[in-house]
């Protein structure tokens, strides 16, 4: 044994760059978090080394004993951390990611060429709930299922529910999937159960970015009324990166859903689970189990609030104004600049965000707005007046931004970035930039 930074400087002197960028600047990325310490050294562990297709007690390999009592542990900690009955839920804690825990539970409700709806992507769906462009089936989700998008309602950027019910109507979807990757507000499930059970469709939450906080009860329990519910684990949640499948074993649609996921996860979706990932995966559950979690959940809502308050305060405008969850969406468009301008120049500054289109942005390739989270912030332990200074920060990246276009004399990104980047090597007079990053 010897430790990496002596087998492999180089990969060592990577993480160091990146540790010192993830706890040196602002990382606002809404799907991002830090991750425990405690969580990080069981998916570091010696568990990677282990094959263990099948579940517990019924694997295709020898010397599963310990495996076997971390799965259900895991399972045991998820289902308790969604203050699920074990009577009436079950939960397959194997899938490697969100996207691979998605397509297996369409694997396990559908048959090839069956109907979904799901959110459309610009309007802050994800690739996963059946995504495809006039041009091509993109994603799994639209090339194996055939699939509609719902939207939100153009006036007041909320879900369309009476859009959804009329499309509905037509298209008869076997299933109705619910979840986002950035929509500010919450879900009306009742609402969503009752189209499904219009037709006789099956509803799915993909709760990815709020699972840390419905866990909370910060937010509507979609538990209540849906089939399945799948999640991330590394957004709110703040664990590893994977996934998981929540199942209802007293569905009324289906009696076998239990045995139809766990068949899908394994073998038709993935091999061997990353026991490793499971191990971090239960010391997650286990942190989000405790009365401290409700304290971060809560702050995260309140630091999301405070920061879109902050940001309309300075006159700018965000997708419904407001958020109920741990995200904001930024509409840049009224100040004539890209999402991708600010997100370039916020990389110089050490504030870490990502484009994002805005409802009724003409291109997914150029969107005209940020989407912003607060849960790596909160995980720092900062308060809602750390976000007055976030707002502050933003605010002025901002005006560096339109001087910088307007030095650039161009609207494209390319020329955004040179001249940026001559801002960095102090040539262009624009001292804000230069200030901002020593703050
Ligand atoms: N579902 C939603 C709503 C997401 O936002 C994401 C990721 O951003 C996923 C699924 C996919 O997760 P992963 O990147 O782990 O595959």
């Amino acid at each position: 044994y010897a430790p990496l930074a002596e087998i492999d400087p180089e990969v060592q002197n990577i993480l160091d760059k990146e540790t010192w960028r993830q706890y040196s600047g602002l990382e606002l990325i809404a799907s991002e978090n830090l991750t425990s310490l405690a969580a990080m050294e069981a998916n570091g562990s010696i568990l990677t080394n282990k094959y263990s297709e099948g579940l517990p007690n019924a694997r295709y390999y020898g010397g599963n004993e310990w495996i076997d009592e971390l799965e259900v542990l895991c399972q045991k900690r998820a289902l308790q951390a969604f203050h699920l009955d074990p009577a009436k839920w079950g939960v397959n804690v194997q899938p490697y990611s969100g996207s691979t825990a998605n397509f297996a539970a369409l694997t396990a409700l559908l048959q090839p060429q069956d109907r979904l709806m799901g959110l459309g992507l610009p309007d802050g769906g994800h690739l996963t709930h059946g995504y495809y462009t006039a041009k091509k089936k993109m994603t799994a989700s639209s090339i194996y299922f055939q699939s509609l998008p719902y939207a939100l309602d153009p006036s007041t950027h909320l879900i369309d529910y009476e859009g959804l019910k009329k499309q509905a109507r037509i298209f008869k979807p076997r299933l109705i999937i619910c979840g986002a990757s950035a929509y500010p507000r919450d879900w009306d499930y009742t609402t969503l159960r009752a189209v499904a059970d219009e037709h006789d469709a099956f509803l799915m939450a993909d709760i990815a970015h709020t699972s840390g906080l419905v866990a909370a009860g910060e937010l509507a329990d979609p538990f209540e009324y849906c089939d399945v519910v799948t999640t991330t684990t590394h957004k709110t949640l703040r664990g590893p990166r994977a996934g998981l499948i929540f199942f209802r074993k007293d569905s009324l649609k289906a009696k076998d859903l239990e045995k139809r996921v766990n068949d899908a996860v394994f073998p038709a979706c993935q091999g061997g689970p990353h026991n490793h990932t499971i191990a971090a995966i239960a010391t997650t559950l286990l942190q989000a189990s405790q009365p401290t979690w409700k304290e971060y959940a809560k702050q995260v809502v309140v630091n999301a609030r405070t920061l879109g308050d902050e940001l309309v305060s300075r006159g700018y405008k965000l997708q419904t104004q407001g958020t109920d969850n741990h995200l904001v969406l930024w509409d840049l468009r009224p100040l004539g600049l890209t999402g991708s301008k600010l997100e370039k120049l916020c990389d110089l500054v050490g504030i870490t965000i990502n484009k994002n289109a805005v409802s009724g942005d003409a291109s997914a390739q150029v969107p005209g707005g940020i989407r912003l989270g607060t849960s790596a912030l909160t995980s720092r332990d900062m308060l809602a007046d750390d976000m007055k200074v976030v707002a502050d920060f933003l605010h002025r990246a901002v005006q560096v931004a339109l001087v910088l276009q307007k030095e650039a004399g161009s609207k494209l990104l390319k020329d955004f970035v040179r001249v940026a980047s001559t801002v960095e090597e102090g040539k262009v007079g624009a001292k804000t930039v230069i200030d901002l990053r020593r703050e």
